[in-house]
């Protein structure tokens, strides 16, 4: 890969420039990593025809393109007939989820399911700040749920919901807010705890400092939840 310096690198809609080059780099969404062949061979074509010398698997379980030439970005575009991955603005910023019981031997939920759901909901959602969501077919929690901002664990009697994880520069394991829930009363927990969030959250506040800040009594008080897990399981 040339590296030609020219600072600042003029906006490319669609495209993250790359710092220090004359190159850009663009991430397809992809849905809780999940791909078809069709989009894949499309991958394939691109990073040939286009010669794009890095194709990178994230952490947040999508494809990056990275290399792309300025005038070449939105050719690229076209020929994947893909969604933009990358978030453009505070929210939601991806949704990553393990294989789950459609795929693994030990899952206990439907990961990728409930993964797709969260997507749909959430994608586009105005936040203080970025939200990255884990899910986790079983407790083995390959989906890193308690160090993302919102994690849902699958267990046999159903998910339980985490909140204010983070595993950037200062971790945090996230506080459970609620266990045994189906899928349609785990994403309604998740909607009302991110809509507290949006209202209560400096801008720039990631979930793991409001929760630090804030104590995670006051968000269980202020969604109405049980001042513990126990006193909930005791409740039922
Ligand atoms: S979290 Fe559980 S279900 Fe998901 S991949 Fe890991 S072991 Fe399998």
């Amino acid at each position: 890969m040339t590296i030609t310096r020219k600072n600042p690198a003029p906006k490319v809609k669609g495209a993250i420039a790359q710092r220090g080059t004359d190159s850009y780099a663009i991430v397809p969404r992809l849905p809780s990593g999940v791909i078809t062949a069709d989009q894949l061979e499309a991958l394939a074509k691109a990073i040939r025809q286009y010669d794009i010398p890095i194709a990178k698997l994230t952490s947040g379980q999508r494809i990056a393109l990275v290399g792309i030439k300025a005038d070449d970005v939105p050719a690229v575009w076209a020929g994947l007939g893909m969604g933009e991955g990358r978030a453009v603005k505070h929210g939601v910023h991806y949704v990553q989820a393990c294989p789950g019981n459609a795929a693994c031997g030990y899952g206990q939920q439907d990961s990728l399911g409930l993964g797709a759901r969260l997507e749909e909901m959430f994608n586009g959602l105005d936040l203080p700040a970025k939200v990255k969501v884990g899910v986790s077919g079983c407790p083995m929690c390959c989906g890193e749920s308690y160090v993302r901002d919102i994690g849902l664990v699958g267990r046999k009697n159903g998910w339980t919901v985490v909140f204010g994880g983070n595993a950037g520069g200062r971790p945090r394991v996230g506080d459970e807010l609620a266990a045994g829930l189906d899928a349609d009363a785990a994403l309604a927990l998740v909607g009302r705890v991110l809509a507290h969030y949006r209202d209560n959250a400096r801008k720039c506040q990631r979930t793991a400092r409001f929760v630090e800040a804030r104590g995670i009594a006051s968000v269980r008080a202020a969604l109405d939840l049980p001042e513990t897990l126990a006193e909930a399981a005791a409740q039922d």
